[in-house]
């Protein structure tokens, strides 16, 4: 019997591995690095990382435990995964078994293995897809078949021997046929191997497509494309060459690669997905994200460490998926704020996936109409090369004419100015769709009483609680608090409350009263609770089944709607004021997008340009006059200079430190302690302070900035003063976030 002491990786807030005895029996293999094992701590049974394997503990041997059992029927995670893993957990602080356990879907980690073991079944089982269709488009298609015939044969492989058949004679014929097409000789770089029926590339889209498809090495590279320029074609263009590389025509064999395509949200999944299963209709492809069933999110997780999943389409949290033969990631939108969590390892899957490929040395392509800064600054540098698609895709499509409408001249009338009326008007005419975006739902966002001044504050939180009708509750959007709309004033009893200002629900409301033929849809976080119900929302949107579409940021990103012509944003001026210094890179970027939504598919039959309104107050303020112009470059290079001359990212780095207690004192008085444990040369420690919204559900929360102008001094400072923090005693919950977003 040889002895082993296994170094465990625990969910747990402790800093530290922890060590376990494992007896291998006999003829019983080895315990392996990357190995899942169950393990006893403290009164529980729990699931732990193998990280290391050594032959003596530290430990005295009473303190010892034998390791319970080995997760063998999984393959191990890789040396790669663990090290990604390891930087995030050191990067951001935190321990590597949280950083690496909660990533794993449940039925992984769960005590007995039933599930897994049905899942890992099931995935042995899946028939390789193969292809039926027969289909030839000149140079544009060209079909895989299944090697012995052209019917679909399921085959169980072993997930090493994930290589796809590929008819190689079949392939070999269709290459040839197109290098002899007349149209086809830019086609010689190899881009006519397409698995489904693509549409010919544009030139930018060929060159950024050929960019992509042939960088070797760590290559990041900006795709800077306006909205609607086809950004998804060059991905999915480059995939497949990519997938395709050093294919073996002889066995017609396809190499083990897989790619990575990151989305900002869930509702654009569907979509894109139904996509890429179309244009890939021999390989398997799976989605990864947070509304998934427990088991199909294993079944997804599994065909991705498998090497079975060529392509996997996921929400920030699939950039901890282990993908072994990870070739290219793509961050669709790398713009959005979803890609950052904002709890527990609050990571930036971007920077992340950044870091992934530098690793791994292959390309990452970061797509977006309105870059961020950092993303911008890295491009004007010269340490991201830059792709442009400057021209929308689809035949005859051009951008939107964006226009600002004075709410001083023409005031008005339930949310909406007549020039816009008269826009939807025309639209509801035509046969067309118009979207009015308005980041506030609910109906109102604050309930007042004119008489003795009460207005609806969360009693719990430095927030109003919002009215909402439909659902005839008061309800904060910070603690959830949801309360019955009361009958009177709650302070002198006057019954004729009043709503101020206005949400989704309330431009719904007077929607109806302005077009009561129209079919108007609201899309926003209460009317799509329910699973299943954005996307059947989208769905009907995409039908033509609607005429009118309300929506929150949930409607600006990312959805091509063929039929929508018309937007008009309501409301955007409050964010022109904030306190967040990144509150006009946000605004711009969301007008941007969203604006992005019109006159996607080419002016209507009549040749009516699609339209983009912006109500505001401030109608000479310069930020509508760059959406007006499309002008997100002089828009950017304005906005760093005065980030530059601030001292902000991306020309500073910074870390927060949060603390919450159930009193503002005692916060501060940790975040005080704080400042001053610790020397600090070239870092910029600043006095703590409340939070802006101070009180959440009867928690005080404070804050304490530190900045510095070097990424690696700033590092190794935080790596020294969590060290004391930990040990300090404190009644306060604290936590810290390295990169913070929202400060
Ligand atoms: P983006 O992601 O850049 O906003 P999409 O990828 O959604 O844009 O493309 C916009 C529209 O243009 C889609 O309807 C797409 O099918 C179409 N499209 C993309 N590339 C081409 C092309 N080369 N020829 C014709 N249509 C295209
Ligand atoms: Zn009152
Ligand atoms: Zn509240």
């Amino acid at each position: 019997m040889e002895q082993w002491i296994l170094k465990v990786a625990l969910d747990t807030p402790l800093h530290t591995v922890f060590d376990y005895r494992w007896r291998q029996a006999s003829g019983e293999a080895p315990p392996e690095i990357g190995q899942l094992v169950m393990v006893s701590f403290g009164r529980r049974d729990t699931m732990g990382l193998i990280v290391e394997l050594a032959t003596h503990s530290e430990l005295p041997p009473d303190k010892l435990k034998d390791a319970l059992e080995l997760r063998r029927q999984l393959p191990p995670l890789s040396r790669q995964w663990l090290d990604l893993c390891a930087f995030a957990a050191d990067y951001y602080q935190r321990p590597l078994g949280e950083v690496a356990l909660p990533g794993l879907p449940k039925n992984l980690r769960a005590i007995k293995p039933t599930a897994l073991d049905k899942a890992l079944k099931a995935l042995d089982k899946t028939p390789k897809p193969v292809a039926v269709r027969k289909t030839r488009k000149k140079a544009k298609a060209a079909v895989l078949a299944d090697n012995a015939s052209a019917s679909v044969a399921p085959c169980a492989e072993s997930p090493e021997a994930m290589a796809a058949p590929v008819h190689a004679a079949g392939l070999a014929a269709e290459a040839e046929d197109s290098a002899h097409a007349p149209d086809s000789t830019e086609h010689a770089s190899g881009s006519e191997l397409y698995f489904g029926v693509a549409p010919q590339l544009n030139p930018a889209q060929q060159d950024a497509a050929d960019a992509i498809a042939e960088a070797r090495g760590f290559t990041p590279l900006l795709l800077y494309g306006v909205t609607g320029s086809g950004k998804t074609e060059v991905y999915l263009q480059a995939a497949a060459r990519i997938l395709l590389r050093d294919l073996d025509p002889a066995s017609g064999k396809l190499p083990p690669a897989q790619i990575l395509i990151l989305v900002p949200e869930i509702n654009l999944t569907p979509q894109l997905e139904g996509n890429i299963r179309a244009r890939f209709p021999n390989l398997e492809v799976v989605s990864l994200h947070s509304g998934l069933a427990e088991g199909e999110r294993t079944r997804g997780w599994l065909a991705a460490h498998t090497g079975q999943a060529r392509i996997v389409l996921g929400t920030r949290l699939a950039i901890l998926a282990s993908l072994p033969h990870l070739k290219l990631i793509v961050i669709d939108e790398e713009h959005d704020p979803s890609y950052k969590q904002q709890e527990g390892l609050r990571y930036s899957a971007r920077d992340l996936a950044v870091w992934r490929a530098h690793q791994l040395s292959i390309p990452v392509v970061l797509g977006s109409a309105t870059p961020s800064l950092e993303t911008w600054q890295h491009a004007q540098a010269g340490r991201y090369r830059r792709l442009e698609l400057r021209q929308r895709a689809a035949a005859q499509a051009v951008l939107p004419k964006v226009r600002v409408l004075d709410m001083e001249r023409d005031k008005p009338n339930d949310g909406l100015t007549s020039t816009l009326v008269a826009a939807m008007r025309k639209r509801l005419e035509r046969g067309e769709q118009s979207l009015l975006f308005l980041n506030r739902r609910g109906y109102a966002p604050v309930l007042a009483c004119d008489a003795c001044g009460w207005i609806s504050n969360c009693p719990r939180c430095t927030a109003f609680m919002v009215l909402h009708k439909p659902e005839r509750r008061l309800r904060c959007h910070h603690c959830s608090l949801e309360l019955y709309i009361p009958k009177g004033c709650p302070t002198c009893g006057n019954i004729d409350l009043q709503p101020l200002g206005r949400g989704t629900q309330r431009v719904e409301e007077g929607l109806a009263a302005i077009f009561p033929e129209a079919r108007v849809l609201r899309i926003d976080a209460d009317s799509t609770r329910l699973k299943g119900s954005a996307q059947s929302a989208f769905d009907s949107v995409h039908r033509g089944e609607v005429d009118i579409l309300i929506g929150t940021q949930m409607v600006a990103k990312g959805h091509d709607f063929k039929r929508l012509t018309l937007v008009g944003v309501l409301n955007p001026d409050t964010a022109l004021f904030s306190h967040d210094y990144r509150a006009s890179e946000r605004l711009f970027a969301q007008l941007m997008q969203v604006a992005g939504r019109a006159g996607r598919a080419g002016p209507s039959e009549e040749g009516n340009p699609s339209e983009v309104l912006i109500q505001t107050r401030y109608p000479h303020h310069p930020l509508y006059g760059a959406v007006t112009r499309h002008d997100y470059d002089g828009f950017a290079g304005t906005l760093l200079d005065e980030r530059r001359q601030a001292f902000l990212p991306p020309f500073m780095y910074q870390a927060l430190l949060r603390a919450e207690a159930r009193e503002l004192d005692i916060a501060l008085a940790f975040l005080q302690d704080a400042a001053h444990c610790l020397e600090h040369g070239g870092i910029t420690i600043n006095e703590p302070i409340p939070m802006t919204m101070t009180r959440v559900a009867n928690v005080e929360r404070a804050q304490l900035l530190i900045e510095c102008e070097s990424r690696p001094a700033l590092q190794s400072f935080l790596k020294d003063w969590m060290q004391i923090l930990r040990q300090m005693k404190t009644r306060a919950r604290w936590s810290l976030e390295v990169d913070p977003v929202d400060i």
